[in-house]
C-alpha cells in the first residue's frame, strides 16, 4: 500500500513585506520549466529551491523530517508560548550578507543577540564579566595573537596546507597561551567547532578568527525564532512542492534525467536534475545507482558531525544579570558548559537559559534518564555563577514576611542532542586536522545530475550563511 507523504501546507507567516526580488533573482523564465528535485528542507535545501523558484523552475522539494528547517529549530514552551528559544542554529553575524538579504527579501526583522561572558570554574563565582567581544586573556598572549592573525592573512597556499595538518590547542599554546587560558579558550572555541580545539583543524580556526569580527559572528538573530526563514522559504514554494516525512532511499540517474526514490512511495518523483543538501554521513544511507564514486563514498565516511547538545530551561523568573546592550552568558567548566540567557531582548517575566555542551559533555548528559536532574544541575550551576541565593516560598511560621523575593523554579526542560537527531546525526560537519584540503573538495564535486549543497561544502562552513552560499550556488550551476 502507497503510504501517504504529508504534503506540507504554505507556511504563511506575520508581518511579511511586499516582496522584493533583487536582480539576480528576476532573469527571464524559461520557455518550458525546467525541473529539478531537491532533497533536504535545511536553509542550503530551501535557499536552493526558492532561487530556482524565482526562475521560473519546476521544483519539488522532499524532506526526511515531519518539519521544514533541518539545524534550525525554534523552540516555545506551552507555560511561555510569548518566549522563543533557539534548540539550533543561534546567531547571525555582522558579516552574513545572503541570510541579510533573504531576510530583507522576506520581510523578516532581526533583533539584537549579543552577550557579556565569565568564566566559572566550579569554584568562587566570576568578579568579572567582559563584554561582547572583549579580548579575556592576558595582554602578552593577545600581542602575540594579533601578530599571528596578520601573518595568517597572507599566508600562500602552501603555508596554509601545512597549518591545516596542526590543531588549534597546540598552535595556540606555541603563542603562549597558559594552561588557564588554553582550558577557557577551550570552553570558548569549541562552541563554534563543536568537539574541543585539541581536534579541530587548526587552519579552520585561523580561518575563523582572522576573517571574522571580535563579536565572532555573535550578533543578530531573527525576530519570533529564526525558523522564521525556513518557513518563509517554504512559504514561496508551489503549494505542492514541498513533501514533509519523505525519506529519499534511493537515487537513479539515466541521461534524460533523475528519478528519486523514496520510503513508502512505489512511484519516483523525476526530474532533470537533483541538488542533494542532506549532511554528509547521510549520503551512504541513500542507495545510488550509478553508485557514487568510491572516493566520495570514502570522504562522507570520514567527515565527523560534532556533538552539540542544547537544554532550554524554562524559569519563573529572570535571576541572572541584565545588561544594557547585551545578554548574560557564562563558560563554565560543569555539566552546563557554556550556558546563556535565550530571552534577552524579549519582554516577560519568566525566562530561558540555554545549555550548549559539547563533545562528550554533550555525549554525557544526554545519556542521563532523568530530565529533571538535568534541570536542576544547571538551575544549581547558574544560581552558583549569578551568586543567586535560595529563598523560600513559604512563609517561616510564627514569622512575618520578610518581603523576599519568591523561589526561583525551573518549570520546565527541553534538550535536544544533536548527535542523536536521525537524518542529520550531528551539530556541524567537523573538519579534523588535515581533512579541510582532502576531504571537502572531493564531497563538493557533483555526480552526474545531482548537485551537493550544505553547511559542510561552505566556505563559512558550520553557518547557516554558508548553507545559503551552497544552496545558491548549487542553483546558479544549473
Ligand atoms: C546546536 C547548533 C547550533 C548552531 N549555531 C549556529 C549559529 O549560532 N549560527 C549559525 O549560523 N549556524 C549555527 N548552526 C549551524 C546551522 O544550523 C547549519 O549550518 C545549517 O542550518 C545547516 O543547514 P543545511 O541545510 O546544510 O543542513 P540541515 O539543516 O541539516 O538540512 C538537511 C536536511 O536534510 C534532511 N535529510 C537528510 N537525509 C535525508 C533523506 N535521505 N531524505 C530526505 N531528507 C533528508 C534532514 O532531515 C535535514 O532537514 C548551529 C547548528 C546547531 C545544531
Amino acid at each position: 500500500m502507497e503510504v501517504q507523504l504529508v504534503r506540507a501546507r504554505r507556511d504563511s507567516h506575520r508581518g511579511k513585506k511586499q516582496i522584493r526580488r533583487s536582480g539576480t533573482h528576476s532573469q527571464r523564465a524559461p520557455e518550458k520549466p525546467r525541473s529539478c528535485i531537491v532533497i533536504g528542507a535545511g536553509l542550503a535545501g530551501l535557499s536552493a529551491a526558492y532561487r530556482l523558484k524565482t526562475r521560473g523552475w519546476n521544483v519539488t522539494v522532499l524532506e526526511a523530517l515531519q518539519k521544514v528547517g533541518g539545524r534550525v529549530f525554534s523552540y516555545k514552551f506551552e507555560q511561555a508560548p510569548k518566549l522563543t528559544c533557539e534548540l539550533g542554529a543561534e546567531w547571525i553575524g555582522v558579516q552574513h550578507k545572503a541570510i541579510r538579504r533573504l531576510c530583507d527579501e522576506l520581510g523578516l526583522k532581526l533583533q539584537r543577540h549579543r552577550y557579556s561572558f565569565a568564566f566559572w570554574n566550579g569554584g568562587k563565582p566570576p568578579s568579572r564579566f567582559f563584554k561582547p567581544g572583549a579580548w579575556c586573556f592576558s595582554r602578552k598572549v593577545g600581542r602575540n595573537f594579533k601578530a599571528f592573525k596578520k601573518l595568517f592573512v597572507n599566508y600562500d597556499a602552501a603555508q596554509i596546507r601545512d597549518l591545516d595538518q596542526f590543531d588549534w590547542w597546540s598552535v595556540l599554546r606555541s603563542l603562549g597561551f597558559t594552561n588557564e587560558e588554553l582550558r577557557n579558550r577551550d570552553l570558548m572555541d569549541s562552541t563554534d567547532f563543536g568537539e574541543t580545539i585539541r581536534l579541530t583543524s587548526a587552519y579552520g580556526a585561523a580561518a575563523e578568527y582572522s576573517e571574522g569580527t571580535d563579536t565572532d559572528a555573535m550578533d543578530y538573530k531573527i525576530r519570533g525564532g529564526n525558523n522564521q526563514l525556513p518557513y518563509a522559504l517554504a512559504g514561496e514554494l508551489d503549494p505542492d512542492a514541498l513533501y514533509l516525512s519523505a525519506k529519499v532511499r534511493a537515487i537513479h540517474q539515466t541521461s534524460a534525467g533523475v528519478k528519486v526514490f523514496v520510503n513508502g512511495r512505489k512511484r519516483p518523483f523525476r526530474a532533470e536534475f537533483c541538488i542533494c543538501s542532506v549532511p554528509a554521513q547521510c549520503l551512504l544511507k541513500i542507495k545510488w545507482k550509478p553508485a557514487l564514486p568510491e572516493e566520495q563514498a570514502a570522504a562522507a565516511q570520514q567527515l565527523q558531525y560534532s556533538r552539540i547538545m542544547k537544554t532550554a530551561v524554562l524559569f519563573n523568573r529572570r535571576f541572572w544579570p541584565h545588561y544594557k546592550r547585551s545578554g548574560f552568558s557564562a563558560f563554565t567548566t560543569r555539566i552546563s558548559d557554556f550556558c546563556f540567557d535565550s530571552t534577552y531582548g524579549q519582554r516577560g517575566s519568566k525566562g530561558i537559559l540555554c545549555s550548549y555542551s559539547i563533545g562528550d559533555k554533550a555525549d554525557d548528559l544526554s545519556s542521563e534518564p532523568s530530565k529533571a536532574n538535568i534541570k536542576e544541575w544547571i538551575r544549581g550551576d547558574m544560581m552558583k555563577v549569578t551568586r543567586t541565593k535560595e529563598t523560600q516560598s513559604k512563609k517561616p511560621k510564627g514569622k512575618k514576611s520578610q518581603g523576599k523575593q519568591s523561589e526561583i523554579v525551573a518549570i520546565d526542560v527541553r534538550p535536544q542532542a544533536w548527535q542523536k537527531v536521525p537524518w542529520i546525526g550531528g551539530a556541524y560537519a567537523f573538519y579534523r586536522p588535515g581533512q579541510w584540503f582532502t576531504v571537502r573538495p572531493i564531497l563538493q564535486r557533483a555526480h552526474g545530475r545531482v548537485l551537493f549543497a550544505g553547511e559542510h561544502l561552505a566556505d563559512l562552513q558550520g553557518f547557516m550563511e554558508g548553507a545559503v552560499n551552497t544552496g545558491e550556488a548549487a542553483a546558479d550551476q544549473l
